[in-house]
């Protein structure tokens, strides 16, 4: 593991709000995390979290996805936050299905939903820094 840990983050548009909530909540250990996402989760989280400084990529259905999975195979994300909308059908759904693969493929930490993003970033940062 590298000294900083590297988070990509993703939220379908049904889990944006929850993302940005949970960046909300661990916005001090974020803060000392390198972080990438897809366009407009990226946005959303810049506005609720000031302190974050995010790599935005294009939006996920214009591209964004595959950056990240380009990321991932390069060996530069160290963990995948993915909070995915399980009641809608996507347009770029074999752009996410592609990620998961990389991701998986990649064997990095990846995290689909709130519970398992909490134990991931609680586990390697026990401490807020505060
Ligand atoms: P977005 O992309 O953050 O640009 O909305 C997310 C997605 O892949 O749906």
């Amino acid at each position: 593991m590298v000294e900083k840990l590297r988070i990509a983050l993703i939220a379908h548009d049904a889990q944006k709000a929850a993302m940005a909530d949970w960046a909300h909540t661990h916005e001090a250990r974020l803060s000392r995390c390198a972080l990438v996402a897809t366009g407009n989760t990226g946005l959303q989280l810049m506005t609720r979290c000031p302190s974050l400084a995010v790599d935005r990529l294009l939006s996920g259905p214009l591209g964004g996805d595959q950056q990240i999975g380009a990321r991932i195979v390069e060996g530069k994300v160290d963990a995948l936050i993915f909070f995915i909308d399980p009641l809608s059908a996507h347009p770029h759904d074999v752009d996410v299905k592609a990620l998961v693969r990389v991701a998986v493929l990649s064997n990095i930490l990846f995290a689909l939903n709130r519970t398992t993003a909490d134990t991931v970033l609680l586990s390697l940062m026990p401490e807020t820094g505060r």
